[in-house]
């Protein structure tokens, strides 16, 4: 991913890194083979680019708009459509 559209006309990029956009959401179902990935990591080379790698790919994106406030979920991977979630007090 590295821009998506919100309905509100927001262009959203994650090409800074870190995004101050970007959440990354952990199903609980899948922290306990996450965290055995990171300790398999940590007996590699780069470990950090290998614990980041399982973190992503364990992890439903979430983008925030700064704009709206909305959410973008994107429930099945970035390149499936997402659901978008506006916070009830919104005017919108
Ligand atoms: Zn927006």
């Amino acid at each position: 991913m590295s821009k998506v559209n919100c309905r509100c006309g927001e262009v959203i990029t994650d090409i800074e890194s870190p995004c101050p956009d970007l959440l990354l959401a952990m199903p609980d179902e899948k922290q306990w083979s996450v965290v055995q990935r990171v300790l398999d990591s940590l007996r590699q080379e780069h470990p950090t680019d290998h614990i980041a790698a399982a973190l992503a790919v364990a992890s439903v994106l979430i983008y925030k708009c700064p704009s709206c406030g909305r959410l973008l979920v994107f429930w099945h991977g970035g390149s499936a459509p997402y659901s978008s979630y506006l916070p009830e007090d919104s005017a919108d």
